[in-house]
């Protein structure tokens, strides 16, 4: 019978030195862990006591033998008390509540009565207060008329009253004057001598296995080691106590002890070192098994390895299609799917068996209702032979099976989605490089991991619901995530711009494979040629990045196709129109040609591409010292007092603000003219078609840099009252306070060239706090949300069913599918 319970509650609190040594199996007192042939000493940290980790070997409590008994704790009682580490912070407090003579809460019981018990945690934080200013002010108590005397605390465990060291003795004979009643109005359910330590637990022997190396030397878990430190220092203090030794001498022993126990609980406090091996490794105590990425928690608990699983680098492979992943023959034959007998597939299947583990189209093991056989060169024929219907195959991995498909860090749900297979030669994942963006992915070493969904649910799931071409449009902006970028624009660009013309062979050569010419026609433009991409009854009008483009009846009449015809605009209303295949096939196809055209006329770039004429320099140079003069013409007035105050500004920010502005147009005017004179190159191309770069970039290499900013301000730090020793005291002159008047060809003054570090360096930093602050905010929210569910009536409710929006998002509207309402 199953004995099932629920859980009404579940309560934090402490040990008592009594609950330690009930709960404990044995008393462990001595450091010894081993006698000369290698058994464990009673009373030793190997006690037998505290469980089993040897196969044959009855544990000593229980009876029970390996994997039946789980330990059972041991206990060492201090010869000196100590503080608990965990709660060292508590300690304080309390001590400065309470009454240094008498215990008592410092505050006056008819003001106590005033303060409702039943309900105390409302009022905790303004009793705790109140009881504290006696002492900080050193008052007196209310009850005993005792004169209290300010508490010290210095991290991580000492306490001074005035100036005398409070010992943990001392502390704990205040503690246990202090009243239960006095307890409930502080909100405390615990007695607070409890977080004082006279004896502490010792972790069963399970939880600390010690490793038989193949020399046969045993070697101890850390925490073995720790308990060993402590058992010894305890030792060591009590026969010096009992030898009459020195009060410095039982001092320093009982600090040692002190700092053994808290790196027990915690080898990483702050403010005393950590407990190291010989070798220089710090020990792994109880709180580093715990905490942090590598702990239980996120680890162990919070996270599995999984099964069915490959991880490599990634490629890409323009010929695949998006909905598929090319999966290196090797990870192939280790991965398994179970395929369920039937008549269609019977014949095929006992080819895999014949093949066998070892030959790729093949299998592992057959299922059948007696059980599970693994498919050798012995048994392959009777296998093959004796297979049924209704059995199941664990074959390889094949063509067209369904993965899904991910690349940490997952930050959206488009960081997995369902692929196609494709049992490709070499060694890595490739995907197409349409579908780097929504995993962010590039090819520079980055990695990836396929997951193989193992029943026929999580197949028909997968595929349904997480296929690429499900997701072109991106659930965060509703917009094309997936499709052509970078050189597939330019390409398209190049094809689709007015006056290209091809021979039909020349066409043929550009859509062989993809698409069928009309029959008959001698020359095609490059539009017609792109219109076989386009289904035949799609009439749409958008504004392109470079004007209007007009689509009738599957016709392109006029307009380019740059990225919002590639991965934007006509991509959308393609996946809203005619649905996803299609959407799919688009992309694929219009890819594919792009690269081909791309390759035909090709396409670089240098950097005499980005030569100004001298005109245009010379106007550019012009600009720029018409802003200077004007923000010194600004400066003067500042300084005459004849400056227009901003409203809600200070002159100064005004003045701030009135250079920034001039300055801001300095740059756009620069960026304008280094725009007209840099003509139809190939980077133009590439800004103007929305492939790669912007107008900024190169206005930032031909024109100006323009101004630099840290903090969204003006560069106003460095030496006193001036960013460098280079300027006078008090200038605030454009080119003293981070203006770069020069551009990236020609190059930078060192000054300019400081002030452009300055910036990038602010932004460097500011990436690199923002992914550590937006992961640690990222884990907050999945835990708060994970058990969150849309149910069939549209509302948001948690996992016991309680509403938590009417509504999904407040409006219903999934932003994925918001396009349609459009
Ligand atoms: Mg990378
Ligand atoms: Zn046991
Ligand atoms: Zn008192």
């Amino acid at each position: 019978m199953i004995v099932r319970k629920k859980i009404d509650r579940i309560e934090f609190g402490l040990f008592s030195s009594k609950m330690i040594q009930k709960l404990s199996a044995a008393k462990i007192y001595t450091p010894n862990t081993y006698d000369e042939d290698g058994y464990p000493i009673e009373g030793g940290l190997m006690d037998p006591r505290l469980g089993v980790i040897d196969p044959g070997i009855r544990c000593k409590t229980c009876g029970g033998r390996l994997g039946e008994c789980q330990g059972h704790f041991g206990h060492v009682d201090l010869t000196r008390p100590v503080i608990h580490v965990g709660y060292a912070k508590e300690i304080y407090l309390l001590l400065r509540a309470t009454c240094r003579a008498c215990g008592r809460l410092l505050i006056p019981d008819d003001e106590l009565k005033k303060y409702d018990i039943e309900h105390p945690s409302s009022l905790k934080s303004s009793i705790w207060g109140r009881a504290q200013k006696v002492s900080d002010t050193e008052g007196r108590c209310p009850h005993c008329g005792e004169k209290q005397i300010k508490i010290k605390f210095i991290r991580p465990y000492s306490y001074y009253e005035g100036e005398n060291n409070l010992l943990v003795t001392d502390i704990c004979e205040r503690f246990e004057k202090i009243t239960d009643d006095d307890l409930r109005y502080l909100g405390l359910h615990v007695r607070p001598e409890w977080m004082i330590l006279s004896s502490i637990p010792v972790l069963p022997i399970t939880t600390r296995p010690s490793i038989t190396l193949e020399s046969s030397d045993r070697s101890e878990d850390d925490l073995t080691h720790k308990l060993v430190d402590i058992l010894r220092i305890n030792q060591r203090l009590e026969e010096n106590i009992n030898s009459g030794a020195p009060q410095l001498i039982i001092e320093d022993l009982w600090d040692l002890l002190q700092y053994h126990v808290a790196t027990y609980f915690d080898n990483g406090i702050t403010g005393i070192p950590p407990a190291r091996h010989r070798s220089g490794r710090p020990l792994k105590t109880i709180a580093q098994r715990l905490k942090s990425k590598e702990g239980r928690f996120r680890k162990n608990l919070s996270g599995k390895r999984v099964n069915f699983s490959a991880r490599t680098v990634i490629g890409p492979d323009p010929n695949i299609s998006i909905n598929e992943v090319a999966v290196p023959r090797l990870i192939a034959m280790e991965l398994t799917v179970p395929e369920q007998v039937n008549e269609r597939n019977i014949d095929d299947l006992r080819k895999l068996i014949l093949n066998g583990p070892k030959v790729h189209p093949g299998a592992y093991n057959v299922i059948t209702s007696i059980g599970r056989k693994r498919i050798m060169d012995e048994n392959k024929e009777e296998l093959a032979k004796n297979l049924r219907v209704g059995d199941i195959v664990e074959r390889h991995l094949q063509d067209g099976d369904i993965v899904i498909f991910n690349r940490q860090p997952s930050l959206h749900r488009i960081s997995m989605m369902c692929h196609y297979v494709r049992v490709l030669p070499q060694n890595t994942l490739r995907l197409n490089t349409a579908v780097c963006a929504p995993y962010n992915a590039d090819f520079d070493g980055d990695e990836m991991n396929l997951h193989v969904p193992q029943s026929e649910e999580a197949i028909a799931e997968a595929d349904v619901l997480m296929k690429v071409q499900e997701c072109i449009i991106s659930p965060r902006f509703g917009r094309p995530i997936i499709g052509g970028r970078h050189d597939h624009v330019t390409g398209m660009y190049m094809l689709t711009k007015d006056g290209t013309s091809f021979t039909r062979g020349e066409a043929l050569d550009l859509t062989r494979g993809i698409v069928r010419l009309p029959k008959g026609k001698k020359r095609f433009t490059g539009k017609e040629i792109f219109e076989q991409l386009l289904p035949k009854d799609l009439t749409l009008s958008y504004e392109g990045k470079l004007g209007k483009v007009c689509i009738r009846n599957g016709k392109l009449i006029s307009g380019v196709i740059d990225s919002e015809g590639m991965s934007g605009t006509l991509l959308k209303e393609i996946f809203i129109r005619y649905g996803s295949d299609v959407a799919r096939e688009f992309i694929d196809n219009s890819t594919r040609i792009a690269i081909r055209a791309i390759m035909k006329y090709g396409f670089s770039i240098g950097i005499d591409e980005s030569d100004l004429p001298r005109e245009g320099l010379e106007r550019i140079e012009k600009i720029v010292e018409d802003a200077k003069t004007e923000v010194d013409r600004l400066i003067k007035s500042y300084h005459k007092g004849e400056l227009r105050i901003i409203p809600g500004k200070s002159l100064e920010e005004s003045l701030e603000d009135y250079i920034m502005a001039e300055l801001g147009k300095a740059r756009t005017m620069g960026g304008k003219i280094a725009e007209e004179y840099a003509g139809d190159n190939s980077a133009v191309i590439m800004a103007r078609t929305g492939a790669r770069g912007s107008l900024l970039n190169l206005t930032q290499m031909v024109g100006l840099v323009g101004q630099q900013a840290v903090r969204g301000k003006r560069i106003k730090r460095g030496y006193n009252s001036r960013t460098l020793s280079h300027f006078m005291k008090g200038d605030v002159s454009a080119e003293a306070n981070g203006f770069v008047a020069t551009n990236f060809k020609t190059g930078l003054r060192p000054t300019e060239y400081f002030f452009h570090s300055m910036g990038g360096r602010e932004s460097l930093v500011d990436t690199a706090i923002r992914t550590a602050r937006s992961g640690y905010m990222q884990r907050r929210l999945i835990n708060a949300l994970q058990d969150l569910k849309v149910y069939p009536d549209r509302t948001v409710r948690d996992d016991s069913g309680t509403i938590v929006q009417f509504k999904y998002g407040e409006d219903g509207i999934d932003p994925m599918k918001k396009c349609y309402l459009e």
